[in-house]
């Protein structure tokens, strides 16, 4: 039998072991983890919406109403009312002809890749791109080729020496490194070779675009040019779900054929109800766009005269890059020690010898606890070896 006990003890000397932390009460920047109170910088709940009191009140009222379990799936019996409000309010919010209600971001991923492509069809994939993406290109069966990440030159190449199906998947934003795929690009290379463009803007919703449309609608594209728009609702939006809008064809062919559609239960009814709620709270707040914007104007600065070398983000996800895995894991620990959390990211979920510290910033941080994370952040930069002290990176 495989010893799993010896490859435990292997991971934890490669820096590479991974344990979770016990949180009690809700998130928000003021975190109890592990019985501590500790300023958290880590989660990805960008407009503070997860705490929301207004949504919590939707949510209890919606519960009355609808109950709590969603009892079966979506093609038995599951399919209530208030998904069906919900998926109508996400196609209209990121303009698009209609949209499908998942129970995950990373179960859409699965099931929209998978029943989009298969066996002697061609899937493009950057680089970078989610692990849910990743995941689904391999359950599809389909050929895959990664390109280099944002390397729309190299896609193009790849995509004119290939026939048949094509479909060539993004993230919008990219999850651990905060930078935007260059959508305009790939949507004019994928309508040259008749390409099916699906990004993921996990990242972007709520926080892009105008009225927070995400990072499709910022680049101006319409259905007919990204026709395959995926979303989760568990960031910017602060509940927890997900969905795909796009043509009303394509919305049907998924309901035949995405697996992780059909085979799972409902997500409780209340929850959609809540999600729409929160979605007109992103559509008609813009103010916690711009504090965002600020914050994140104001973190870059700050860490950039400090010496630590940033990403080209000029989203809420900015990462401070390390390099070593046991350097990036002493960084979050010294941080700790000054009262901060932000999380240590390691292969695989980046690539070897690119670890980093993900901060990530949200409308609920005060400049205040921006400007506790940049003290702590002066306080720990000699854990870092000059040479990452290097030209800032400009946006
Ligand atoms: C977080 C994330 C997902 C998964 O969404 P969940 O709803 O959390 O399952 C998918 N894609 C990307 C790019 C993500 O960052």
């Amino acid at each position: 039998m495989r010893d799993f006990a010896l490859e435990i003890e292997q991971r934890k000397r490669d820096g590479l072991y991974r344990s979770r932390r016990l949180v009690s009460g809700p998130q928000k920047p003021e975190l109890v983890a592990d019985g501590v109170e500790l300023l958290s910088f880590c989660n990805n709940d960008y407009l503070g919406l997860a705490n929301h009191p207004g949504n919590i009140a939707t949510l209890r009222d919606a519960l009355a109403e609808t109950g709590l379990g969603g009892a079966a799936s979506h093609l038995v019996c599951g399919h209530h009312d208030a998904h069906h409000q919900l998926e109508q309010r996400l196609a209209a919010f990121t303009r698009r002809s209609s949209a499908l209600f998942f129970s995950t971001g990373y179960m859409a991923n699965m099931g929209v890749i998978s029943a989009l492509a298969g066996r002697g069809d061609t899937i493009f994939s950057d680089r970078l791109n989610h692990a849910s993406i990743i995941d689904g290109c391999i359950l599809s069966r389909a050929r895959v080729r990664r390109y280099g990440h944002g390397d729309v030159a190299a896609l193009e190449r790849m995509l004119a020496e290939t026939s048949g199906h094509k479909l060539v998947v993004t993230d919008g934003v990219f999850s651990m490194d905060g930078d935007i795929a260059p959508l305009k690009e790939l949507a004019r290379v994928c309508k040259a070779h008749d390409a099916l463009l699906v990004v993921d803007d996990a990242h972007g919703l709520g926080v892009l675009g105008p009225q927070g449309r995400g990072s499709v609608l910022e680049a101006g594209l319409s259905e007919d040019e990204v026709p395959v728009l995926i979303g989760t609702l568990g960031k910017a939006v602060g509940t927890s779900g997900a969905f795909v809008a796009g043509p009303e064809v394509l919305m049907d062919y998924l309901v035949q054929k995405a697996r992780t559609y059909i085979y799972t239960t409902a997500m409780p009814p209340a929850v959609a109800l809540a999600s729409c709620a929160s979605i007109d709270l992103i559509e008609q707040d813009n103010a916690r766009r711009a504090h965002l914007q600020a914050l994140i104007a104001r973190f870059r600065s700050g860490a950039q005269q400090l010496g630590y070398q940033l990403m080209p983000s000029h989203t809420p996800i900015q990462p401070i890059m390390v390099g070593d895995n046991h350097a990036a894991l002493a960084l979050s620990r010294a941080l700790e020690e000054q009262g901060i959390l932000v999380t240590a990211i390691r292969p695989p979920t980046v690539p070897e010898g690119e670890a980093r510290l993900r901060v990530t910033l949200s409308a609920a941080h005060s400049e205040e606890q921006l400007d506790r994370l940049l003290q702590a952040l002066a306080q720990c930069r000699s854990l870092l070896p000059e040479q990452t002290a290097q030209e800032p990176v400009a946006v």
